[in-house]
């Protein structure tokens, strides 16, 4: 690349000189940037770390991103005391390290567009992501100008190719390139947009936002694992009940949780549209407070209206064998939107299941046995979101708020462990 234009896209950031500061850096990343750079290869910070950064935020993480090699990255950690490395990934192949204070992923830049493999059906959907090349081209392969800065941490230089650092001071999210284009490459990126946008407070601009509603349904097309991933990602991101309301403007929520859609379109008086919106709220208050949240927590939520159809349906059958019939129906056909392991289905059916005993308190003596149970925690609180919206709960439910104070602390079920998904990263 010209130099003229190298130095259009490097800046100097005395603007930014407070937001981007060492000590704002994780102690790892800035490590593992340097000992490529000792090797003689790029190490620079990528993606929402800067973006955060220069919103003021502090990043979840900080990736880094280089011209070498997984292979030679690795190689080149293996060499130096220190950091311990190794290659994760196939559809898209990069290196984790571990460093003093950290993780740090070192990903590899890629080319995007045409050049890489698309779908073999034609619908221009990407498969994999493993075609090296430049810096200029690892940028433009990036879904928007915002997650397309680079920190040069030894120049103290923001690297932007794409007006990323104006559109983070004018807060917009702008896709990089033709929107339908990147949608229809990767429809993911649909659901990324409305998770930044209302996450970060940005505006969508208007032709970022407006092929969403045609292209929504293309989400259909991406493998319910990887949307399972990002819809907790979306709903466990502290911003789930903004984020909801917007997946509502767009045909992606029922791409999502037609059931829940479902529920929500038809019956507006019913439980899904009034508890819904407030046990995202809740979600957000506990992320906050830094409480634990689970994944099952938000399917027992969102499929419970379903789950009581379901029950409606299958009138006839036995107590048990129809609980047990009516929460495999649902859980199943939910599955085959966002894939539900068995785990997770087991949590929700356990939550479920015990609604009915919270619902009829039994004698003092015996609750301390129920409040003992792995999943009551859990089952209470959706028995108080319950009790929001039906009035006839809420006795049921001071009852058991009572019995958790009188029960003995260790028979109070120790709190759910945080969910901690395997994070699937496919395009760092
Ligand atoms: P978060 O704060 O949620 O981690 P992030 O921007 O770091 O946000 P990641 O999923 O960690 O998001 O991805 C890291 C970077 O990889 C993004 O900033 C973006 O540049 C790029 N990226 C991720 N997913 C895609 C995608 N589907 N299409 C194009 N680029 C992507
Ligand atoms: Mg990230």
């Amino acid at each position: 690349m010209p130099s003229a234009k190298r130095a259009q896209s490097r800046r100097r950031t005395a603007r930014h000189k407070h937001l981007l500061g060492r000590k704002k850096i994780s102690r790892a990343a800035l490590a593992v940037a340097a000992r490529l750079r000792e090797e003689g290869c790029d190490g620079l910070l990528v993606g929402g770390c800067v973006r955060d950064l220069l919103l003021g935020r502090a990043p979840k993480d900080f990736d880094v991103v280089t011209n070498a090699t997984p292979e030679e990255a690795v190689r080149m950690f293996r060499r130096a005391p220190k950091f311990h490395a190794r290659k994760i990934g196939r559809r898209f192949r990069l290196v984790m390290v571990r460093a003093k204070g950290g993780t740090v992923e070192v990903s590899t830049y890629r080319k995007g567009g045409a050049e890489r493999r698309l779908a073999a059906d034609g619908s221009g959907r990407i498969l994999e992501d493993n075609v090296y090349g430049s810096r200029e081209q690892d940028a433009l392969r990036r879904d928007f100008t915002v997650n397309a800065l680079y920190f040069d941490p030894a120049a103290g230089e923001v690297i932007d190719d794409v007006n990323g650092v104006e559109d983070v001071e004018r807060r917009v999210l702008r896709c990089i390139g033709e929107p339908a284009v990147r949608y229809r490459e990767d429809p993911v990126r649909m659901l990324r947009a409305i998770r930044f946008a209302a996450l970060l407070d940005l505006k969508m601009e208007a032709e970022t936002a407006r092929p969403i509603h045609a292209l929504g349904g293309l989400l259909d097309s991406i493998p319910p694992p990887r949307r399972f991933d990002e819809m907790v990602k979306m709903m466990h991101s502290g911003g789930a009940a903004r984020i909801m309301a917007r997946l509502r403007e767009y045909p992606l929520f029922d791409s999502l949780l037609p059931l829940t859609s479902r529920c929500m379109r038809n019956r507006p008086g019913g439980f899904a549209a009034r508890v819904v919106p407030a046990a995202m709220q809740n979600t957000d208050l506990r992320i906050r407070q830094g409480k634990p949240v689970i994944a099952a927590f938000l399917f027992v939520v969102l499929l419970w209206e379903p789950l009581q159809l379901a029950l409606g349906k299958s009138r006839g059958r036995g107590g048990d064998s129809r609980f047990e019939h009516a929460a495999d129906r649902v859980l199943a056909e939910q599955a085959g939107f966002t894939a539900l392991s068995r785990h997770v289905c087991r949590r929700v059916k356990d939550i479920w299941a015990l609604q009915k005993t919270l619902e009829h308190p039994p004698a003092a003596a015996a609750a301390a046995t129920v409040i003992a149970q792995p999943y009551f925690r859990a089952a209470y609180d959706f028995l108080l979101l319950r009790a929001e919206a039906e009035r006839e709960l809420r006795a049921a439910a001071s009852f058991w708020t009572e019995a958790q104070e009188a029960a003995p602390p260790a028979v109070v079920a120790s709190p759910e462990r945080k969910f901690r998904g395997r994070r699937r990263r496919r395009r760092g």
